[in-house]
């Protein structure tokens, strides 16, 4: 038995008492090793359910918050995904995990380093690269999810673009130090949407985001 897996699995099951449902998402986050992502100096906090800073000033989301944005995905095997903000890689890890084929774009390059040395290590199926994540990844476009963990003051209209008919976007919304998460999904080119209260990111830094 590993060190972490008890509290990996109370994790898991602190997830499902608050409202987490879809089994596909919860048996991905008892499998990815969130300890394997966090800074050492707050590796015994990687199963709390909380947000801790990790490189470049930015921050692994909660667990709760993963979970929910990852629900809300409706994730599938084979399923196209683009995640704007890679940060540590741990949600990249549990879409992959889930089996969806995962693109990722991170404006900060030593993140992006560090994330790829890690999905290396762990054979994941995720293709990552430095960039504006709010102009998307045209190369592999049209994707059947996007799903944004930096908080946006508005939709960026290239995502939009992006997601294929039927598709899904997650993505939070609002000011800087408050957003609702925004699932939006595509219907004969219209975007239908839900909002979800109570949510808090880094700001999404970028051309169709916060300057
Ligand atoms: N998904 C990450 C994880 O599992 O650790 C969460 C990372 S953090 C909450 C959000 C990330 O979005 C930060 O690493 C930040 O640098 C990145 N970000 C902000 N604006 C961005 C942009 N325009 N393009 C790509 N990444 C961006």
């Amino acid at each position: 038995m590993g060190r972490f897996d008890i509290e990996r699995k109370e994790m898991v099951e602190l997830l499902r008492s608050r409202g987490i449902s879809n089994e596909t998402v919860l048996e991905a986050m008892a499998k990815v090793e969130r300890h394997r992502f966090v800074n050492q100096t707050f590796i015994d906090n990687a199963y709390k359910d909380i947000a801790l800073p990790i490189n470049s000033d930015q921050t692994i989301s909660q667990p709760y918050t993963v979970a929910f944005m990852t629900q809300a995905l409706e994730p599938k095997k084979e399923m196209k995904v683009l995640e704007i903000g890679t940060g540590s890689g741990y949600q990249a890890a549990v879409l992959a995990t889930i089996g969806c084929r995962v693109y990722s774009v991170e404006r900060h390059l030593s993140l992006v380093t560090s994330a790829r040395k890690i999905f290396d290590q762990l054979k994941l199926r995720i293709l990552v690269k430095a960039g504006d994540g709010t102009i998307g990844w045209g190369e592999f476009a049209p994707y059947d999810g996007i799903i944004v963990t930096a908080g946006s003051p508005s939709m960026p209209e290239p995502l939009v673009n992006q997601l294929a008919e039927g598709g899904r976007i997650v993505i939070p919304i609002g000011t800087k130090s408050n957003q609702q998460i925004v699932v939006g999904k595509k219907n004969k080119d219209t975007l239908h949407t839900t909002v979800y209260d109570g949510f808090k990111f880094v700001p999404l830094i970028g051309k169709s985001g916060w300057n």
